[in-house]
C-alpha cells in the first residue's frame, strides 16, 4: 500500500495533507496540503460543484474571482450546461 496522498487542490504529492471541510460545500471533506490551506484554495473541481448546486453566492463568487483553485479559469459554460 502506497500511503503518500496527493493534494486535492494542487496534486501534489505532499508529505503533510489535511483533511478540512470545504469552505463552499457544507459537509464536503477535502484532503489538502498546508500550502492550499494556507492560500484558502478550494479544488477547482469542487468549485464547480460549488457553483452547480449553489449558484454565484458571495463565498463562490469570492474565490472564482481571486481564482483561489489552480487549473484553467473557470468558465461559465463548464457549469451552466448541466444535463436534467
Ligand atoms: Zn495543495
Amino acid at each position: 500500500m502506497n500511503d503518500r496522498m496527493l493534494c486535492q487542490s494542487c496534486s501534489e504529492q505532499r508529505n503533510e495533507l489535511h483533511s478540512i471541510e470545504s469552505k463552499i460545500i457544507a459537509g464536503y471533506r477535502l484532503t489538502l496540503c498546508t500550502i492550499c490551506i494556507r492560500k484558502q484554495l478550494e479544488p477547482r473541481f469542487v468549485v464547480i460543484l460549488a457553483l452547480q448546486k449553489s449558484g454565484l453566492t458571495p463565498e463562490i463568487q469570492n474565490i472564482v474571482q481571486n481564482q483561489r483553485y489552480h487549473g484553467p479559469i473557470i468558465t461559465l459554460s463548464e457549469y451552466i450546461n448541466v444535463d436534467k
